[in-house]
């Protein structure tokens, strides 16, 4: 057992229970494909019997997590939807959730579409506004659900104080810590019931999984998950585990070097005339910056910003070069969205309007490149959105 707790984060990546198989002493977690497990007799059962249930690749990943979020018990899932959907298993018909309004668009349909059916209600509130949420609470509420900070507006929410809030009203808050990690934030230390992730974004990291985790650490909260994963089914096959489990030993050296060029970008963004806004918890203007600062290590390496308008944003679009122009975040490489039609398109569009997700908006993840290439990069888009802006007054 290494449980030394005085250990830094970045040690605890790699000196765990899984640094090396004590069976063999390789240094990987072995693959485990059995899909059953031989029973010694009909009295006699062993930890492991089928692997819904249980398999000792995925247990692996499902430990890590847990003691990287400093929980008790984690769980591992075939996509961050599979995870947020098991934890919204919990509730029941009549219940009711206060969510955040700039929640991640597939959780957004999940709320709206799927809960709906099944009598699940909910209110958006603006989750950086404390008496917004206070007038959103019935006494049917079970869940906050949080973001922080949000997709694709970064903003941020008081973990500490929406957590204290739903204890009072004998409610669960969920996080969604995809955007940061326990690299830069712990959710449960401030008071969350459960964190779940997207491990697709930053944890594994290198935009070849698609896999979701959650992480709890009431012993009773732990049991009820541990039975709806089994009962829902949607768990992480033991490739994908293994690819998470590998992503996340760089976890932190990964971040430390996104994020440091996020803010280089986010500077330079917000000093070019080009750009109307920029949205990073790092830059002192944002209204979340002290807040962030309190509650996480640094801003993240997520960042978006609004230029002029649509047309400007086409042009920017055609002529940068560096990063990928995909949906999904958290990467080696660079990648940079449109929230409007992409992780956003499930939201109708004066939804979108009215959250400030704008046709001009665009989210960047930072990878691993240089910041100069990329800053250069748009430098260069950015002049063709000038020059183009020229050509047009000029026909006009
Ligand atoms: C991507 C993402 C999800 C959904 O995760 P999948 O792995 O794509 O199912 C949930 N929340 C956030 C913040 C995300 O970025």
């Amino acid at each position: 057992m290494s449980k030394d707790h005085s250990m830094r984060f970045e040690t605890k990546l790699l000196h765990n229970n899984q640094k090396y198989d004590p069976e063999t002493g390789a240094v990987s977690v072995p693959i485990q494909h059995a899909s059953t497990f031989h029973q010694k007799d009909i009295d006699t059962f062993g930890k492991y019997d089928y692997s819904r249930s249980l398999n000792p690749t995925r247990e692996a990943l499902e430990e890590v997590i847990s003691e990287l979020e400093e929980g008790t018990k984690g769980f591992a899932f075939s996509s961050g939807m599979a995870a947020i959907s098991t934890a919204f298993l919990l509730l029941s018909k009549g219940d009711h959730v206060v969510i955040t309004e700039d929640v991640y668009g597939g959780t957004f349909r999940m709320v709206t579409e799927v809960l709906t059916r099944f009598g699940i209600e909910h209110t958006f509130v603006d989750m950086t506004n404390l008496e917004e949420v206070k007038n959103a609470i019935r006494p049917s509420t079970k869940v906050f659900y949080v973001e922080t900070p949000s997709n694709p507006l970064l903003k941020v929410t008081d973990i500490r104080a929406i957590s204290s809030l739903a204890k009072e009203h004998g409610a669960l808050t969920f996080v969604d810590n995809t955007f940061l990690t326990p690299a830069l934030q712990k959710p449960l230390a401030l008071g969350a019931d459960i964190v779940l992730h997207s491990a697709t974004k930053f944890l594994s990291g290198h935009s070849d999984v698609v896999a979701g985790l959650a992480v709890v650490k009431d012993l009773d909260l732990a049991g009820r998950l541990a039975f709806l994963q089994n009962s829902f089914g949607a768990v992480l096959g033991v490739q994908d585990a293994w690819l998470v489990l590998r992503g996340i030993k760089t976890l932190h050296v990964r971040l430390e070097q996104s994020v440091k060029s996020a803010e280089k970008i986010a500077s330079f963004l917000e000093e070019h005339p080009s750009i109307k806004n920029v949205h990073y918890p790092g830059l002192k203007e944002h209204p979340g910056y002290e807040l962030q600062k309190k509650q996480a290590n640094n801003a993240g390496a997520v960042l978006s910003f609004e230029l002029e308008d649509e047309q400007a944003l086409r042009t920017f679009v055609g002529n940068v070069q560096i990063p990928v122009f995909a949906v999904s975040l958290g990467a080696v490489e660079s990648i940079l969205s449109y929230p409007a039609k992409m992780s956003h398109a499930a939201m109708p569009a004066a939804e979108r309007e009215q959250r400030g997700i704008t046709p001009s908006l665009l989210r960047l993840s930072v990878g691993l490149e240089n910041a100069d290439d990329i800053i250069e990069d748009f430098k260069t888009a950015l002049t063709a959105t000038e020059q183009t802006k020229q050509t047009i007054l000029q026909r006009g």
